[in-house]
């Protein structure tokens, strides 16, 4: 057998094409060429074999932020033909052990900060965390390692806001075809410096860690996000690209920008919605440098909005990459006519095979539901107005919030905002806003009535507005409505 095109099989090639490349570069400093990278997984590898025999197809879980013993875990686990569920470091103790078993994890790999969550997992499921994977690694016996009657899979799970986390198996290969679709429409090149602020458990970071693997580029992580050290980094690492998730643009526009200025090529934004203005507040201030790309952990990548796309129409998700297919569909199956609202399908190489348990999503003709609603204008540019779960019906009208959270976020006031459907005994719905301000500003909630009055339709208006110190958000910054819900209860 030979290496298959895996994670572990892009690395073997960056390690042989590049050795003495700069692979990872931590926020200590701890720098690691691909040869080294390489050496440590595969060392990893035949410790977790030899210490816990795995198999092929079997499961470990990797519970870590962004730092090189992740890429190690995930390779080590691949280079085994073993999937690697990347677990969300957001989750509680009770969804982890649900994760665990449902998974069906035969070791969990975790960094030390989490070990009090992990408490109430059965003992009997092994747990290395920094100091253990880090001995095993080092007692590895040396040996080499043959290729597996299966290659490993990535195993990403759903991010849980809205019900318990999905498992969702990616398709081997692990995911060329975005991996193409996103070189193809981004400037990057080989050997690129590139900050993956995106958390790698998710999708996104998952993806851009591919990225930079076929690349052969440096990665400069950080485990935990914070904008300054993050603008930092992008000068003292010359870094070209930054990945990162739309509420993370929105924090480094907060602090001043550092003098000198990052010189980037790309700033690479997906997970949730760009927040009206704000791709086009940040190309003023840091260039025409902002890539929108829309997708999920179900379909990978759909579209791609480039900089002057987003200048011409700032929340638009651009265009399907080369190979994919968008279709606006109604209730029956049927395209609705350019222009309007109807739910958004996918169809590419990448869509995911089904959940590691529960319901499949829709799917037709190759393409599969997104959850999401949205239209495609004339020129073919695509615009998502949110899940449709989270559509308000008022009195009988259909708001998206996203349509009415776009127009807060453009009041110079508003630090970020969030719109919810909340049950009223006349109206079936209203809408409630919930406002962070930018520290000393005020805000009169008629004014903030009035002002969406005069924008958009009388249905549209948020009846209750409330304000917040900040929002609650899952680990990629999606905003947790759940928790908002909470406030009325
Ligand atoms: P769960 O279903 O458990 O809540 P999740 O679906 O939130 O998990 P993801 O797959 O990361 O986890 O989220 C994908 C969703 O995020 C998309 O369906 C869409 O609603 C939203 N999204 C992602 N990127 C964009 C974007 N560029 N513009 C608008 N919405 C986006």
């Amino acid at each position: 057998r030979r290496w298959g095109w895996s994670l572990a099989g892009e690395l073997r090639q960056a390690a042989a094409r590049d050795p003495g490349r700069t692979a990872v570069i931590d926020e200590q400093g701890a720098e690691l060429t691909y040869a080294e990278l390489l050496d440590r997984s595969e060392a990893l590898a035949r410790a977790l074999r030899a210490a816990y025999g795995l198999h092929a197809g079997e499961r470990i879980g990797v519970l870590c932020r962004n730092h090189h013993g992740l890429i190690e875990s995930i390779v080590a686990a691949t280079l085994l033909g073993v999937d690697a569920v990347l677990v969300n470091t957001g989750l509680s103790a009770a969804q982890l052990a649900t994760v665990a078993d449902e998974q069906r994890l035969r070791v969990l790999v975790h960094d030390d900060e989490f070990a009090e969550r992990l408490l109430g997992l059965p003992d009997e499921l092994p747990r290395l965390d920094e100091r253990a994977r880090e001995e095993l690694r080092v007692n590895a016996l040396p040996g080499s390692l043959t290729p597996p009657e299966r290659d490993g899979r990535i195993i990403v799970l759903t991010s849980g806001t809205t019900g318990a986390p999905k498992g969702a198996r990616r398709p081997t290969p692990n995911g060329f075809g975005p991996l193409v679709a996103i070189i193809d429409r981004i400037p990057l090149h080989v050997r690129d410096r590139v900050l993956i602020a995106a958390p790698i458990f998710h999708t996104w970071g998952f993806a851009a860690l591919q990225v930079c693997f076929a690349l052969r580029a440096t990665i400069v992580l950080h485990r935990r996000f914070d904008p300054a050290a993050t603008l930092a980094a992008l000068v003292t690492h010359r870094c070209d690209a930054l990945f990162a998730v739309p509420v993370m643009v929105q924090r480094l526009m907060e602090v001043p920008a550092p003098d000198p200025k990052p010189r980037l090529k790309v700033v690479a934004v997906s997970g949730s919605a760009l927040p009206g203005g704000l791709a086009t507040a940040f190309m003023d201030t840091y260039g025409d440098v902002v890539y929108n790309l829309y997708g999920s952990t179900e379909v990978s990548w759909a579209s791609i909005a480039g900089p002057a796309e987003l200048r011409a129409a700032p929340t638009t998700a651009g265009r399907p990459p080369h190979g994919t297919r968008v279709a606006i569909l109604d209730v029956v199956g049927e395209p609705v006519p350019r222009g309007q609202v109807g739910r958004i399908f996918v169809g590419n190489e990448m869509l995911f095979e089904g959940y590691t348990s529960g319901a499949d999503r829709e799917r037709h003709d190759g393409l599969v539901d997104t959850g999401d609603l949205g239209r495609m204008n004339s020129d073919g540019l695509l615009f998502v107005d949110g899940r449709a779960d989270d559509m308000i019906v008022s009195g009988g009208e259909n708001v998206f919030p996203s349509e009415v959270e776009h127009l807060l976020a453009q009041l110079p006031q508003i630090r970020e905002a969030a719109v919810i459907g909340v049950p009223d005994a006349e109206y079936g719905q209203r809408l409630a806003a919930f406002l962070a301000l930018h520290p000393g500003e005020t805000l009169d909630p008629d004014a903030v009535r009035e002002y969406v009055r005069h924008y958009l339709a009388r249905f549209s208006v948020p009846r209750d507005v409330v304000f917040v110190k900040y929002l609650p958000r899952n680990a990629t910054g999606k905003v947790l409505a759940r928790e908002l819900r909470r406030y009325y209860d």
